[in-house]
C-alpha cells in the first residue's frame, strides 16, 4: 500500500462524524494523486460540521468520473447555511480535481483522448500511451 492510499484508509477513522456511515463500501475509486485534495476536502468539511453539531454526514462514494473527483454523500439535520456551505465545499474540490493530475498529483488539464476524459499532467500521460 503506497503511502497515499494510507491516508486516504485513515480518513474514515479521522473524520467519524463524516463518515458517520462507516467506511466507503469501494474504498476511493480514485488515482493516488488526488489523495491530498481528498484529504483537504474531509478537513474542511469536519470544521463545517463543527458549527453544526446537530448535523450527520455519510460520504457514500468518491470516486472519478470523466476524468473529475466525484464525492457523494448525504446530509442531515444541517441548516441552510452549513449544507450550502458543505455543497460548495465539495464543488471547489470537485472542479480543483480538473486541474490535478489524478495520477502524481502535479498540475494538470482535463482533457478528452479518443473520446476518454482524464486529467493527467504531461508526463503521465505520456506514460499511458
Ligand atoms: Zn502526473
Amino acid at each position: 500500500m503506497t503511502e497515499d492510499r494510507a491516508r486516504l484508509g485513515a480518513l474514515p477513522t479521522t473524520y467519524p462524524r463524516i463518515f458517520a456511515d462507516g467506511p466507503l463500501t469501494w474504498g476511493f475509486e480514485h488515482g493516488d494523486g488526488w489523495s491530498e485534495l481528498v484529504a483537504a476536502l474531509c478537513a474542511n468539511l469536519n470544521e463545517i460540521l463543527e458549527s453544526e453539531p446537530g448535523a450527520s454526514m455519510g460520504v457514500k462514494q468518491v470516486k472519478e468520473k470523466f476524468g473529475t473527483l466525484r464525492f457523494y454523500y448525504r446530509l442531515n439535520g444541517a441548516n441552510d447555511k452549513v449544507a450550502k456551505r458543505v455543497r460548495h465545499a465539495v464543488d471547489l474540490a470537485e472542479k480543483a480535481s480538473g486541474c490535478i493530475c489524478e495520477r502524481c498529483g502535479c498540475l494538470a488539464k482535463l482533457r478528452a483522448e479518443a473520446g476518454w476524459w482524464s486529467t493527467l499532467c504531461p508526463s503521465c500521460r505520456t506514460d499511458s500511451t
